[in-house]
């Protein structure tokens, strides 16, 4: 009991075999055709920075529109089908569809900048960041670069607002296979995030070489650090060594003032998290660009 309080939401990787179980038979088979029955939507969940309240990014984070179970949450379908390889083809398109709509509202922003040039604030920083979440399989295909290209080019995305997120334990698998892979992704000129990170539960001399911009301090280190001595410590750490390697930081889960306030104190970055923005549908999130709403 008290090492499942104090563990909070931290062993993710047992989380995911959890989450595994309720995802019926029938609803793995319905997995295969969703991609073709256009059952997939990216929802995006703004990223604002802490010292100037501004949105600089956001996260695209999957959703299953599955036609009689409702919305399904990505913790129960990625790693379905991540084990039955359909994530490939799944991850492809959740890089294309982000690269098109996150390039839509860029020029929806730089048109509401025209527009507001007598003095109206919008919330946001051209041009707009996009985070997107690779998974353990595509990270580790051999062909990825070309495929990232491939999107790159029939999206015509600048890849310098491109960030890909990949978490703790997929890059600790194999150090000098990951080390290879992100040079190779750096080369193209995309952004380079660590997800979920301090879940990985790996020694940390990895760290120091990977070619990174950010890292991604997990919400099980996140939530209540205004109360929690252990993860307000914890976080402190994160924020500090990350300033000595030159990475930028953004907190996941940020739900109150009070977390905010103390994130802001460790000198974090940025945040990610309901206390400024859920998880937006596309056409949500692009008003919400558009509207004044800073931190
Ligand atoms: P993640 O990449 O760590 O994404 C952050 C998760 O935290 C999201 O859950 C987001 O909705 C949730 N979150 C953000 N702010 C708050 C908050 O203030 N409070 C709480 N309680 N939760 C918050 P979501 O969208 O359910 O996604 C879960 C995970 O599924 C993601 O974790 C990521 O690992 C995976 N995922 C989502 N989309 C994709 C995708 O396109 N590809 C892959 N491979 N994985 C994805
Ligand atoms: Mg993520
Ligand atoms: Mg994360
Ligand atoms: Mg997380």
């Amino acid at each position: 009991q008290e090492a499942k309080r104090r563990g909070g939401n931290c062993y993710q990787f047992f989380d995911e075999i959890q989450v595994k179980l309720p995802l019926s038979l029938e609803l793995q088979t319905d997995l295969h055709h969703a991609l073709d029955n256009q059952e997939f939507e990216l929802y995006y969940q703004p990223q604002v920075s802490i010292a100037t309240g501004e949105m600089f990014g956001s996260e695209s984070l999957i959703r299953w529109n599955h036609s009689s179970e409702g919305l399904i949450s990505p913790m129960k379908f990625i790693p379905i089908a991540e084990s039955n390889g359909s994530i490939i083809e799944i991850g492809e398109w959740v890089l294309k569809t982000a690269c098109q709509q996150v390039k839509a509202t860029q020029k929806l922003i730089s048109q509401n900048a025209l527009h507001n040039a007598n003095g109206d604030i919008q919330n946001c920083i051209p041009p707009l960041k996009v985070s997107v979440n690779l998974s353990g399989r595509q990270f580790q295909q051999q062909d990825l670069n070309k495929r990232i290209l491939d999107i790159l080019e029939e999206t015509q995305f600048d890849p310098q607002y491109l960030e890909l997120e990949i978490t703790e334990t997929t890059v600790v698998h194999n150090i000098d296979a990951s080390l290879a892979k992100l040079m190779d992704l750096k080369a193209i000129g995309v952004k380079l995030s660590i997800d979920d990170f301090g879940t990985g539960f790996s020694s940390l001399g990895y760290i120091k070489k990977f070619p990174l911009d950010t890292l991604k301090i997990d919400r099980c280190f996140v939530q209540h650090i205004d109360t929690d001595a252990q993860n307000r410590a914890i976080a402190k750490a994160i924020i500090t060594m990350a300033k000595s390697l030159d990475f930028k930081t953004v907190a996941e889960g940020v739900e109150t003032q009070g977390e905010l306030k103390v994130l802001q104190d460790l000198g974090c970055d940025s945040i990610q998290g309901y206390y400024y923005s859920r998880p937006l549908p596309f056409d949500k999130f692009c008003a919400f660009v558009t509207e004044d709403k800073r931190l």
